[in-house]
């Protein structure tokens, strides 16, 4: 039965590239009737960050990439954090030991580092442990551990290759002497990534694992200790790299991309649609279409249809796709989307009432169509907000070229002497407009879209007068003949 994970590090928050490996594990998991189960990697106590776990956990809910397993839920294979499995670790790296498998190792940060300087002046274009305390007598060590020397487990690299068959990129060998011996227990008792990893995706029973491709290099020595216990490793996948606009690799400090699911959330993005995009970066349908619902998309989910190249982190494509999804939603769900963004920026309350709230949801109506997310509905509707009108630049030449102070004249004088309340009543002003101007079409339309509102676009006319409202328009009928 497949069981894949994903093993997130506290050490940050749920980042687009976490989100990508979560979810085709999770594809996966669910193409196969599997079990995905999320595991919290939490060794690397120095890097921890506060809210980084509930970061990932809770952001991974929020896109709808559900464990069945993990730390707040439970399971069978329980403690799903690492920090709280280090007698499993302790006991296997003692077996080890005991074998001769692993040795300990007594030199310091220092010497360490000194042979490696030593190593790479010697052009060793990877340097790795020199070896040092494989040989010592059990004298020796005897001797080291009763002057209170700190020591490390490390593992004794057996000559060889390692070649394993990776399920994106097909076979891939390592040389063991490119490796060197690694460290798997660290002096504070706490195991290293790798040794960990491999404990626990074989005490989990994990078949498949699905990762970045910086995870690579990482994959002979998690072999090796499948290999020093005689076990069967799963089957590794490693995902290619997420490359930004201009093919450059995805870097956190990159300001160009918006890159941690929380901000996503926060800007108004929808998860359907982040998990559409998410899906489809570095993965691709058979078909053409690429909106597909999670069911599609777990349907259609295929491994060997997992990109060799690298995937572009394309912005405007999540846009559009998020616009798709958003055209798409029932009137309540819009307005729960946009409501509370026009709350935050004040200008509708928190508190709204009953009329305020129709008057919200005729708003949200109206920019369905163009809305890209959330938050962006306080940018497309400003003018509403506002006393007076701003006029765009291209408004502004507009006015110019228009006969505008008889249309305004005209308008203001039809505004007087009316009191429009639906929509056709407001189509009906403008008709009295074009009766009294003689103008038509652009000549008139245009010029009254922009005394009221600054913009040349925007939804029909006679709606958004409807919304901005009597007493506002002829405020701004005025700013304008000042
Ligand atoms: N904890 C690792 C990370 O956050 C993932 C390791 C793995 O998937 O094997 O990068």
């Amino acid at each position: 039965k497949v069981r894949v994970r994903y093993a997130p590090s506290p050490t940050g928050f749920l980042h687009i590239g976490g989100a990508r490996t979560a979810l085709f594990n999770y594809l996966y998991a669910k193409h196969h009737d599997g079990t995905f189960i999320v595991r919290i990697e939490d060794t690397d106590v120095e890097r921890n960050v506060e809210g980084g776990e509930a970061s990932q956990l809770d952001n991974l809910r929020w896109l709808g990439i559900i464990p069945e397993e993990s730390i707040d839920i439970g399971g069978p294979y329980a403690p799903y954090r690492q920090m709280e499995r280090l007698s499993l670790y302790k006991v296997r790296g003692e077996k080890l030991l005991a074998n001769g498998q692993v040795y300990k190792c007594f030199c310091s940060t220092e010497r360490l580092q000194q042979s490696r300087e030593e190593q790479k002046e010697r052009g060793v274009a990877a340097p790795h442990y020199d070896g040092t305390c494989r040989a010592l007598t059990q004298h020796q060590i005897q001797e080291k551990e009763a002057a209170g020397e700190a020591y490390t487990l490390r593992m004794r690299v057996p000559e060889g290759t390692y070649r394993f068959h990776d399920l994106v990129r097909g076979n891939v060998a390592f040389e063991s002497k490119d490796i060197g011996d690694w460290v798997i227990m660290k002096t504070n008792g706490i195991p290293t990534y790798n040794f960990a990893v491999a404990l626990d995706d074989y005490d989990m029973d994990i078949t498949h694992v699905f990762r970045g491709e910086e995870h690579l290099s990482n994959t002979p020595k998690q072999l090796m200790v499948f290999e020093a216990f005689g076990w069967t490793p799963p089957q590794y996948g490693h995902m290619t790299l997420i490359v930004n606009e201009e093919r450059k690799k995805l870097s956190k400090r990159d300001e160009t991309i918006v890159q941690f699911v929380s901000q996503y959330r926060e800007l108004g993005f929808l998860p359907e649609a982040m998990f559409n995009f998410f899906a489809l970066l570095g993965w691709s349908p058979e078909g053409e279409q690429e909106l597909l619902s999670k069911e599609a998309l777990i349907e259609q989910f295929d491994v060997r249809r997992l990109s060799k190249s690298v995937s572009m982190f394309d912005q405007k494509k999540l846009m559009w796709m998020n616009n798709q999804y958003i055209k798409r939603l029932s009137v309540d769900a819009l307005v729960e989307l946009v409501l509370p963004h026009l709350q935050k920026a004040n200008v509708v309350p928190v508190w709204a009432n009953e009329e305020q709230l129709a008057w919200v949801k005729e708003l949200a109506l109206l920019y369905q169509e163009q809305l890209t997310y959330g938050a962006e509905i306080v940018v497309l509707t400003k003018h509403y907000f506002e006393e007076r009108v701003n006029y765009e630049e291209e408004a502004q030449a507009w006015l110019e070229a228009s006969e505008t102070t008889a249309i305004a004249a005209a308008l203001t004088t039809a505004l007087q002497q009316a009191t429009p309340n639906s929509s056709a009543d407001w189509e009906q002003l403008i008709k009295t407009v074009q009766q009294r101007t003689g103008l038509k079409g652009k000549a008139l339309f245009m010029p009254i879209r922009i005394l009221l509102t600054g913009q040349t676009h925007g939804p029909e006319l006679p709606l958004v007068m409807k919304l901005l409202g009597k007493e506002l328009l002829v405020k701004r009928l005025a700013q304008f003949s000042k």
